[in-house]
């Protein structure tokens, strides 16, 4: 969103425009953005065969899942049903990379059937996999290189306590189960959290895999996950993807003619292709002026962005139907029935009751993590591709509450 001769605008349509046609709370994704910054990471890694594995968790929608694919984007998934929304996509199953953790057997049997590129997370499914499939269907593992690296404990995955990965100090227990079920690893995987802003950890991390890939002579590429920064705020420091890309690709270059082939270089990026795209757009019930704070009650909250509450996240808030207006201090907080601060202390311009505000970086984790909670209805979804917004997910409805309640009498 952008400030055009004092009015906001996405793509040129002016956001005021797309709640009265669509409503409000609003989720507005735009296109363009989605697609540069897909193609920033494309040309930062591009002296490597790179291929981006689009995190489909952060936001699943199945026409943002089409824009993706369309333009040139692969695809993570961490459950059967993500895999199948990315076929329905049109996604091939090559395509797809199924990373879960602690699912049941049978759902990884049920995404072998599938074809896609399974990826294994514990030395016991490990067991199993082996002793099904042998030689004749190849996986990759996901291993915990034990660093500590990501914004925060609850989005940090690769440090010992965590629940994800094989330990890289259980190399010798992964070496026996591979050898004794002669299972062919054909990618090693890791994943150490987000919002990591290092050049180095992901250069470490690297170096670890590279130590361990003269174990695993099948292997046709080497996965480093994500945790790709991006701003959250004017000032943030974020992830510099460029100069990663010149150190990261020289490297794993120079490794595979080590290793005596050209290998993929693949990424797993959920937040840095979707998160800055969108914006939820709320409207502003009441004003009210407390002794100590003046609090904003918008008509959302929690319920349909949880990263505040969360992680901790910091959302910038601002006022589209007021971009002039005088800067004051306020808390902005949802309707539901349970502390939901969207913004605490914020300088916003002047807000009116009925004023439209926008929360940035709504684009990740926003929709995908929304619930009912409070029976609210989860907001529409629209989609500004070509200058022309379009609806791609409809505001539920009193129906949707009640579809799957069985009401017995009482
Ligand atoms: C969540 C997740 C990602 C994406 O993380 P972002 O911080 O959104 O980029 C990538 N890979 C795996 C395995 C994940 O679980």
């Amino acid at each position: 969103m952008e400030l055009q001769q004092g009015v906001y605008r996405i793509q040129g349509i002016d956001p005021h425009a797309l709640v009265k046609e669509f409503g409000s709370p609003l989720y507005v994704y735009d296109a363009d953005k989605i697609v540069s910054q897909l193609r920033t990471l494309k040309t930062a890694f591009a002296a490597s065969d790179v291929r981006i594995k689009y995190a489909a968790k952060a936001l699943t929608n199945l026409s943002i899942l089409k824009l993706l694919r369309k333009s040139g984007s692969d695809i993570d998934v961490v459950s059967i049903q993500e895999a199948q929304l990315a076929l329905r996509a049109g996604f091939e199953p090559a395509q797809i990379m199924y990373t879960p953790s602690g699912v049941d057997f049978n759902e990884l049997i049920a995404c072998v059937d599938l074809g896609l590129t399974v990826n294994i997370d514990n030395l016991s499914t490990l067991a199993k996999f082996g002793k099904k499939y042998r030689d004749t269907y190849p996986c990759s593992i996901r291993l915990n290189p034990h660093i500590m690296a990501g914004g925060n404990l609850k989005i940090s995955t690769g440090h010992s306590n965590s629940k994800f990965g094989i330990s890289v100090h259980q190399l010798p227990e992964i070496l026996e189960t591979v050898s004794a079920h002669n299972i062919r690893i054909n990618g090693l995987h890791i994943h150490t959290g987000s919002d990591i802003t290092e050049s180095d950890v992901f250069l470490k991390m690297a170096d670890i895999l590279f130590g361990l890939a003269k174990n695993f002579p099948h292997l046709k590429f080497m996965d480093f996950g994500s945790g790709f920064k991006v701003a959250y705020k004017e000032g943030d420091v974020v992830t510099n993807v460029n100069d990663l890309g010149q150190k990261l690709t020289k490297a794993f270059n120079e490794f595979c003619e080590g290793y005596g082939r050209k290998l993929e270089l693949h990424f797993e990026p959920g937040k840095f292709i979707v998160s800055e795209s969108g914006h939820l757009l709320v409207r502003t019930n009441v004003v009210k002026k407390t002794p100590t704070v003046t609090f904003v009650g918008v008509d959302s909250g929690l319920n349909h962005l949880i990263r505040p509450m969360m992680y901790d996240a910091y959302h910038t808030i601002i006022n589209v139907s007021n971009p002039g207006g005088e800067k004051k201090q306020y808390t902005v907080v949802g309707y539901i029935c349970e502390t939901d601060t969207l913004g605490a202390d914020r300088m916003i311009s002047e807000v009116r009751e009925g004023d439209l505000l926008a929360l940035k970086n709504a684009g990740a984790y926003g929709f995908s993590m929304a619930s009912n909670y409070n029976s609210r209805f989860r907001p529409a979804e629209v989609l500004i591709i070509n200058g022309q917004a379009k609806l791609i997910r409809e505001r539920e409805t009193f129906e949707d509450l009640l579809r799957h309640q069985v009401e017995i009498d009482i």
